[in-house]
Formats: structure tokens, sequence, C-alpha cells
């Protein structure tokens, strides 16, 4: 079946545990993670090179002049993007491919990459959403504040996204999220070279019967 690489677009208010859930799908799972760059100061425990690639805005700036990104965009003051080399090897090589973006960034992948699918992370609902934003504590009140300005803004966008994922239980909302990109692999719609073969195939046997 499908044997090309997908492009697989996770995006979700801040706080929503999205980082969390995608760390735990591609343990679980066999996807490429994308690691994007940022001009964010890294959180404890955030290792360069792993959580992000981090940079001063001149670095960046340099980067969106090379070309170097298929996609950015700023987000609450700082830059975010996603490296064009690391995905379009991964894509060549017929991997499913997760980029952890916002939403500005995740219509820019839409326009260049119009298979790629898009899925939503979201809470059970705002209060859980607001718990986790200050149970997270690495971000001061006014962080806080701007991202659940820009979580409202995004409410906006979410019918834009291919689906929507509850992240309640953790393990389910992985399991869900792998279940949405093994039925995107089945659709008829990307399996027509299987189909073309098949029909091939069945041509040469009957002629030999
Ligand atoms: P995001 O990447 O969406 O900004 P994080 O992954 O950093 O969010 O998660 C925000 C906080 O919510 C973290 O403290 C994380 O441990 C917690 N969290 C994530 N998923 C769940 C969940 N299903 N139930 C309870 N807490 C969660
Ligand atoms: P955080 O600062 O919480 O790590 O990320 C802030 C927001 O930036 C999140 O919504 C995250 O998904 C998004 N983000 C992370 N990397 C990228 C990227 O490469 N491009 C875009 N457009 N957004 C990103």
């Amino acid at each position: 079946m499908n044997k090309n690489g997908m492009l697989v677009v996770i995006s979700g208010f801040s706080g929503v545990g999205k980082g969390t859930a995608v760390k735990k799908l591609v343990e679980k799972y066999d996807y490429s993670l994308s690691v994007s760059a940022t001009t964010r100061a890294p959180r404890p425990g955030e290792v360069d090179g792993v959580d992000y690639h981090f940079k001063t805005v001149e670095e960046f700036e340099q980067l969106i002049d090379y070309n170097g990104f298929i996609e950015w965009a700023q987000y609450v003051e700082n830059y975010y993007g996603t490296p064009k080399k690391f995905v379009e090897d991964e894509l060549s090589k017929g991997k499913n491919v997760i980029l952890e973006i916002e939403v500005q960034g995740a219509m820019h992948i839409k326009e260049q990459y119009p298979d790629a699918v898009l899925i939503f992370i979201t809470a059970p609902d705002a209060a859980t959403l607001k718990e986790r934003l200050f149970g997270r504590g690495t971000e001061d009140e006014k962080v806080i504040a701007k991202r659940l300005k820009r979580a409202y803004e995004e409410t906006d966008d979410m019918s834009c996204y291919d689906y929507l994922v509850v992240n309640d239980d953790l393990d389910t909302c992985v399991d869900d999220i792998h279940s949405v990109i093994c039925a995107e692999n089945f659709k008829s719609s990307r399996n027509t070279d299987y189909m073309k073969n098949m029909k091939e195939e069945l041509a040469t046997i009957r002629s030999g019967m």
C-alpha cells in the first residue's frame, strides 16, 4: 500500500499537551519528527538540537534569507521555523514526517503540500487548558495571558484542520493521532499506484489463462 512519505502537521493551543503527546507518539511509533528552529530561550531541561535548534534573531533571519525553511512564523514575540532539508530528505525516504507547528505555519504547509494531513490537538475544556498552562510553570502570568489570547484567536482556525483530537487521557490522545495517520494512509486517493499495479497484474494473469 502507500509507500510515499506523508507530512503530518500537529497544532494546538499553547499548553494543551501537544509537545508531550508528540514526544510519546514518536517514542511509540515509527515517525520522523522535525526539530524546529526558534529564537525563544530554552526552557529548563530543553536541549539544543533535540527540542529545538535555538538561534539568535540574526541567525534566524539569515536562514530565512537563505531559503532554509519550508515555513516560518512569528508567535508571541519569537520566530519559529521548520528547516527544509530534514523534511525533504525524510519524505524522499518514504517516512511519515511530523511537524509540531502553530496555525500560520500549518496554513503555509497546506498551500505548499496539499496532501499534508492537519491535526489540531485540543483540550476537554478551556479551564483544563488554563490549568495546564499554569501547571507547566514555564511562563509568567503576562506571557500566559498572551498565549491564552492567541488560543482564543486560534479557535477560529480549528475548522481549517482535517481532524480535531482531544488530549484528555494522554495515551488515548497518542493512539488517536496514530489512528488518524493510519486511516489517511489507507485512503484510496493515496494508493493510486497500488490500484494501477493490481490492475496490471490481473491483466497479466488473465492473459496467461
Ligand atoms: P504544549 O506543547 O501544547 O504547549 P506541553 O506538552 O508542554 O504543551 O504540556 C503542557 C502541560 O500539560 C505540561 O505540564 C504537561 O505535563 C501537561 N499535560 C500534557 N498532556 C496532559 C494530559 N493528557 N493530562 C494532564 N496533563 C497533561
Ligand atoms: P513553544 O514556545 O511553546 O515551544 O511553541 C510555541 C508555538 O510555536 C507552538 O504552537 C508550537 O507548535 C509552535 N512552533 C514550534 N515550532 C514551530 C515551527 O517550526 N513553525 C511554526 N510555524 N510554529 C512552530
